[in-house]
């Protein structure tokens, strides 16, 4: 049986542009900053996949593009002036960043209450404490998709395979949320195919296709 992604997602944009339609109706739009630094172009497409889906679903889209030889000062005044602005509810700068930038420190720059991509050290502490405030959109979107199998995670074994802050680490810590015995599995696991086979439910981050093999 095949999660059917793109249906949970057009119900989920469905009911934020229903949200958006009541919040406007309380004389408030919400906004939402997009920056790229750069021209890289699968960022440029997901940039694009953005701004389309806030125009869908009513958001205000203030786009920031960039170039590749961007100072992180001017990358950091550009934040300060977004975390000031009225109009604006949630900034996403979209990784990776050119090398001359510190990711990190960007990240932290972010004011946590407009931090929707949940990658400051405030949000992510927040998940780690169990009372999350904005989570990172692709291991929520993993969540969505085992909430709609209808399956209870809680006393399952899941194993996560992938250890990254933007999906693998966040995703374990979601299903530890909801009572799952959770394995983080990384390239240094010892015998990756004995810690599949004892999952009851498995989340590959790893980014290669057919990693997992199928008699694993
Ligand atoms: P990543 O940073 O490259 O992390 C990959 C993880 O896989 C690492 O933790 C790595 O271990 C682990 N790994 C690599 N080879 C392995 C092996 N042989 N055995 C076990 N583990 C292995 O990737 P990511 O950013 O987490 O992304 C994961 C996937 O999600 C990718 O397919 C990416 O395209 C996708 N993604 C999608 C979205 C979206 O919005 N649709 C957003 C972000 C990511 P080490 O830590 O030991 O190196």
């Amino acid at each position: 049986k095949i999660i059917d992604g793109k249906a949970i997602a057009a119900k989920i944009r469905e009911e934020i542009a229903a949200g958006v339609v009541v919040l406007k109706g309380k004389g408030v739009t919400p906004g939402l900053a997009v920056v790229l630094v750069g021209d890289d172009p699968a960022s440029q497409v997901y940039v694009r996949m953005k701004e389309q889906a806030c125009e869908k679903a009513g958001i205000f889209s203030d786009e920031h593009k960039l170039s590749a030889e961007t100072s992180e000062a001017q990358l950091l005044a550009l934040i300060d002036e977004l975390n000031r602005d009225p109009r604006i509810d949630g900034i996403l700068v979209q990784l990776p960043l050119p090398k001359q930038i510190d990711e990190s420190k960007i990240l932290e720059a972010i004011s946590p209450k407009k931090d929707v991509d949940g990658f400051h050290p405030y949000n992510v502490g927040r998940l780690v404490t169990g009372n999350p405030l904005f989570q990172p959109c692709t291991p929520y979107g993993v969540m969505k998709m085992i909430e709609h199998t209808g399956i209870d995670l809680t006393g399952k074994e899941v194993v996560v395979v992938g250890r990254s802050n933007i999906v693998g680490k966040p995703v374990a810590l979601m299903c530890l949320a909801q009572h799952a015995t959770v394995t983080i599995c990384h390239s240094r696991t010892k015998d990756l195919a004995a810690q599949v086979a004892k999952a009851d439910v498995l989340i590959a981050a790893v980014g290669r296709a057919e990693m997992i093999k199928g008699d694993w």
